[in-house]
């Protein structure tokens, strides 16, 4: 049977899965891997440790839909906001600047909930923990390697974690990368933030009038939102939580600093941004070292292509831009470069 690998089960890798099932026929075998421990990449939601219904969404925030995309894009959102899984925003944001026609949309249930319902709708087999750090070209057929376990051997492989960690692949991959490429690839660039998730006991009063709000004035906060207002699910039996975003000349002076001690100091800023916040159960700390592109590879081609016979792709938001319409326009790029090559496989 003819195998397909998707290396990330963040929003570009799920929905490549989601539209290559329509491609495919019952003799090819969708495979995602992620080294993560469960699906989103930067579109994460994470669970309170001693209370998982307590969640917080650490990365993408709202989706924000531009007049161009709303009609690009309108099966997408329109998909999603028809099973509940997207929303419009009602609530308060303060500070939050909208170009002329864009408006957002929030998901009830964690922004992660967007790349799950991909991953179940395109029937892959989806492996977490499965971290790649190899791939070579063995009898025409793609050899994966993961820290841990046995290599596998793939038809198609596509790469869509972020550049940076493309370009720390070993194995073939790397001479098969031409120098142009390669000197492309290196353009690409992303910003650096943290996040703080803050998890609450359930009937815990947040007495803040809005559910988010831009920090201008901050060194080291740009964003705080309470979390579950924002998405409009407030309910008393479910712990109230908040995130906090840094600013990225922060997260780029504190990149390589132990996560424990840059908390401290986001903490110490929140209480006097905050002061009379209650006191949290949990917090979790998360460093984006990518956070959003910068520089997106030249022309923003939705992809590139490594090798064609067999087929390595990579996409992301690193080939557009960093946005829930930016991983799809590359999502769509990735599929349609392997179209005429599936009838081939079927
Ligand atoms: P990723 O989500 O990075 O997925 C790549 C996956 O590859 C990851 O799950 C990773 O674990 C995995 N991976 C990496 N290396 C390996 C390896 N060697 N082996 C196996 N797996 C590997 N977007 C919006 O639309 N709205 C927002 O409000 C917004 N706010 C943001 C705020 C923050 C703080 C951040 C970080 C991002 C934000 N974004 C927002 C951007 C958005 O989250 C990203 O554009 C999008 O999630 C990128 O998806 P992706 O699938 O291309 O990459």
């Amino acid at each position: 049977m003819s195998r397909i690998l998707i290396v990330g089960a963040g929003l570009t890798g799920s929905l490549c899965a989601y539209l290559l099932r329509k491609e495919v026929t019952s003799k090819l075998q969708l495979v995602v891997w992620d080294k993560a421990r469960g699906a989103g990449g930067r579109m994460s939601t994470s669970r309170c440790p001693s209370d998982p219904k307590c969640s917080v969404d650490l990365g993408a925030q709202y989706i924000t839909v531009t007049p161009d995309y709303a009609q690009k894009h309108k099966l997408f959102h329109n998909e999603l906001v028809t099973k509940g899984i997207l929303k419009p925003l009602s609530a308060v944001v303060e500070g939050m600047v909208m170009k002329d026609g864009s408006y957002n949309l929030v998901t009830p249930h964690g922004v992660s909930s967007i790349v799950k319902h991909y991953l179940s709708q395109s029937g892959a087999d989806v492996y977490y923990e499965r971290h790649v750090t190899q791939i070579n070209l063995r009898d025409g057929k793609w050899e994966v390697s993961c820290k841990s376990g046995s290599p596998e051997a793939f038809d198609v492989v596509v790469l869509t974690m972020p550049v940076p960690q493309i370009l720390q692949l070993e194995g073939d991959i790397g001479k098969l990368i031409n120098e142009n490429q390669r000197q492309q690839l290196e353009t690409v660039s992303y910003s650096s933030r943290y996040a703080l998730g803050l998890f609450y006991e359930a009937g815990t009063q947040i007495d803040i009038p809005w559910a988010a709000k831009y920090i201008t004035d901050n060194p080291c906060i740009r964003f705080i939102s309470i979390d579950n207002k924002k998405r409009n699910v407030e309910s008393s039996d479910i712990g109230p939580s908040i995130v906090v975003h840094t600013s990225v000349p922060f997260g780029i002076e504190h990149l390589e600093q132990e996560k424990e001690d840059v908390q401290q100091v986001i903490l110490k800023q929140l209480d006097a941004i905050l002061p009379n916040l209650p006191k949290p159960k949990d917090i979790k700390c998360q460093k984006w070292r990518y956070s959003q592109v910068t520089e997106a590879f030249p022309d923003c081609p939705g992809q590139i292509t490594l090798h064609s016979k067999p087929f390595l792709l990579c996409g992301g938001d690193g080939f557009t831009h960093s946005n829930f319409d930016g991983c799809t326009e590359s999502a769509l790029r990735i599929v349609e470069t392997l179209a005429s090559s599936l009838q081939n496989l079927r």
